[in-house]
């Protein structure tokens, strides 16, 4: 009887961290499995068995074989299957694609047999390498996983007070965790918020003019996802240096 069950799943490297002498243990989001940590033997030296070398932004194919005995992952080969080159040429879509990263990597339970975390994530590589909205395709990202996660912000209703709100309105409160009506805003509340460029964002529209149009609302999301992780995203400093 094979001492391991060994799969083949599509995979993004989120964190990498020697291990001994040659070795990795690496944090994945699968297609498969969602969150897992996998050790890599030899995955310091080999490129022959690890295209790439387990870098960041390339959605990879890997063979994995699980211990049947301790349940731990090792990974036996990794192919890429998909670069996003333009990530690493533009510092804009570097900074964050590395910020999209860690917050994938901090929402997306371990273990979860299922890769949407991991589909959330390949998305944004495709739409950050391709289109020039890259605030968009940051915000989307951020409500797709806070969504997924149970943390959808309410955008309907004042999130305090529960009244119906018309279009239009323009408050946003991290610490309510969605909109507000004027009465229940406080006055360091009244976030730019624009529901028409929020909801075309998220019908995946093209943004003209995104930068200028979108960053107040990007700011929102980022503060509201790290007040959700309990923790500021250290990618923000690249962010903020290249984006702002
Ligand atoms: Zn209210």
């Amino acid at each position: 009887m094979a001492s391991s069950d060994i799969f083949k799943t599509r995979a993004v490297v989120v964190r990498k961290t020697r291990y001994r002498e040659s070795d990795l243990i690496v944090t994945l989001i699968t297609e498969s499995s969602g969150k897992i940590d996998v050790t890599a033997r030899g995955g310091r030296k080999s490129q022959r068995r690890f295209e790439g070398g387990f870098s960041p932004y390339i959605i990879y194919s890997a063979t994995i074989n699980r211990s049947k005995k301790t349940g731990y992952f090792q990974v036996s080969e990794l192919q890429a299957v998909e670069y996003n080159n333009l990530i690493l040429r533009d510092p804009v879509r570097l900074g964050l694609s590395a910020l999209a990263t860690e917050i994938i990597r901090e929402f997306t339970p371990w273990e979860n047999n299922e890769g949407s975390s991991f589909h959330i994530l390949r998305n944004f590589f495709r739409e950050i390498s391709s289109r020039d909205d890259t605030a968009s395709c940051m915000i989307r990202l951020i409500f797709e996983i806070l969504l997924k996660e149970g943390y959808s912000p309410v955008m309907d209703r004042c999130t305090r007070c529960n009244v119906e709100l018309p279009d239009g309105s323009s408050n946003f409160s991290i610490s309510a965790g969605g909109i507000t009506c004027d009465r229940c805003s406080s006055q360091n509340e009244m976030n730019s918020w624009n529901f028409e460029l929020w909801r075309k964002i998220m019908r995946n529209e093209i943004i003209d003019n995104d930068t200028r149009l979108s960053s107040g609302m990007l700011r929102n999301m980022v503060s509201l996802a790290a007040s959700h992780a309990g923790k500021q995203f250290k990618a923000m400093r690249y962010v903020s240096a290249t984006f702002f």
